[in-house]
């Protein structure tokens, strides 16, 4: 999702998908380019009738929250290790950016990997959010008995107020530290975790599903130069350099088979987390496999001398920066509104700078600014209810007003 216009539109375009759609965009516009080809710069995608998308009743007053959460961001990607701390062998697993659902299957296995090679059958993982959930679930089933201990348990953590969407290279790490060692690493972590769940389709309360995007585009957009950029890159192009056939390719919707109007749209292909139902689903697994939960919170790291465990998986996501001191975790800002939801909608939208997803568990409407950066070293969580309502708004512009209400 990259729920960030440069590089994922909640909707989980790249920001290549992005640049292929501005080079579609301009030979639209009957503008001379270059002409790339390739995996997306192919023929218009051959429909053979209109889109019928229903209309979003995007209206403020259907706003029923507006939840705030910080991505663990560090620079140098996930913090994957063991440390000793007193009688205690931690493992420590957080730091997931804007990728945390995405990967947990994948970043799961390699830490549930070194906690079984410590040699304990009995495992503590610190942490119930998206890391803490799955990690447990894995450490179970390669035979452990486990006990999550956790301040806070869904819907409260943090990763409840995620978009839910497919993003496994959101933030993940800046590409100076994208070694051949880390993409080996993230290349693995990300097919393990896409597998895992391809296994969750289909289930009751649909936990997770694919949904078609649309970007659209206004033509002026592609008239704006961009502006030089001297911060460091995020490393965002993963997906595309590594597994760039893993989802279907993005295609262009031609003018006049989109809702639309004169405006330039891309479709690509999703998949989308409902997070109530899949947080729901990912506790009752851990539940029925023997799991015990224990609401604790942790203030120093000698405190976890206080489990009877001598395993430890330290999953507290943005929590460690507090807990271990780690410094290097960065807070990144994100806000979304959520709405009451349309049976009858199953489509994302990505425009003007707003992404749409079509949770079945509470529409989503986010202002991804103009990149990365957006929000980021931000730790502020305040609701901005003009921002939400703003977002609400760019999205019901696509759609012809209301007849009533
Ligand atoms: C706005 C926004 C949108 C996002 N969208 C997506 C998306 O679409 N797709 C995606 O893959 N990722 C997305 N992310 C990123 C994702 O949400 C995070 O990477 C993920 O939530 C991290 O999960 P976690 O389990 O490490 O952390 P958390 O969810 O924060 O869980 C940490 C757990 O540790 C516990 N804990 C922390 N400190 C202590 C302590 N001292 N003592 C005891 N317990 C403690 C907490 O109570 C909690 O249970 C988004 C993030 C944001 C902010």
């Amino acid at each position: 999702m990259a729920v960030e216009r440069r590089k994922g539109l909640a909707v989980g375009v790249g920001r290549r998908d992005l640049l292929a759609g501005a080079g579609a965009a301009l030979m639209l516009a009957g503008c001379a380019v270059n002409g790339e080809g390739g995996r997306h710069g192919g023929a218009p995608e051959a429909a053979r009738s209109p889109l019928a998308l229903t209309p979003i009743r995007a209206t403020p007053d259907r706003i029923t929250r507006i939840t705030v959460c910080t991505r663990p961001f560090r620079a140098q990607g996930p913090r994957l290790e063991v440390e000793r701390i007193g009688q205690k062998l931690v493992v420590h697993h957080y730091g997931h950016g804007g990728s945390g659902w995405s990967l947990s299957w994948g970043t799961g296995l390699v830490a549930t990997e070194k906690a079984m090679a410590l040699g304990e059958r009995d495992v503590a993982v610190i942490g119930c959010g998206a890391i803490g959930l799955t990690t447990a679930l894995q450490l179970q089933r390669a035979g452990a008995k486990v006990t999550i201990y956790a301040k806070d348990l869904p819907p409260d953590t943090r990763s409840s107020f995620a978009t839910g969407v497919w993003s496994p290279d959101s933030r993940i790490c800046l590409e100076q530290y994208a070694t051949p060692a880390f993409k080996a690493l993230w290349a693995r972590m990300c097919l393990t975790s896409f597998q895992a769940y391809q296994s969750l389709l289909g289930l009751p309360g649909t936990p997770i599903e694919w949904v078609d995007n649309y970007n659209v585009a206004d033509r002026k957009d592609h008239e704006e130069e961009e502006k030089p950029d001297n911060r460091p890159p995020f490393a965002d192009s993963l997906r595309h350099d590594l597994l760039p056939d893993l989802t279907p390719h993005s295609a262009e919707v031609p003018a006049g088979l989109h809702p639309f109007g004169a405006r330039l749209v891309r479709r690509n292909t999703n998949m989308v987390f409902n997070i109530s139902s899949y947080a729901r689903l990912l506790l009752d697994e851990f539940h029925a496999n023997g799991g015990r939960i224990e609401v604790r919170e942790f203030h120093t790291p000698a405190d976890f001398a206080g489990v009877a465990q001598k395993v430890l998986v330290n999953c507290t996501g943005y929590g460690a920066r507090a807990l271990m001191g780690d410094t290097s975790i960065i807070p990144v800002r994100g806000q979304l509104a959520r709405m009451i939801p349309q049976e009858d909608v199953h489509y994302g939208l990505f425009y003007n700078g707003v992404s749409f997803v079509p949770r079945r568990d509470g529409f989503v409407f986010q202002a991804v600014g103009p990149d990365d950066y957006y929000g980021y070293n931000d730790d502020s969580i305040e609701p901005d209810r003009p921002l939400a309502e703003q977002s609400v708004r760019i999205i019901a512009g696509l759609f012809p007003p209301p007849a009533f209400g």
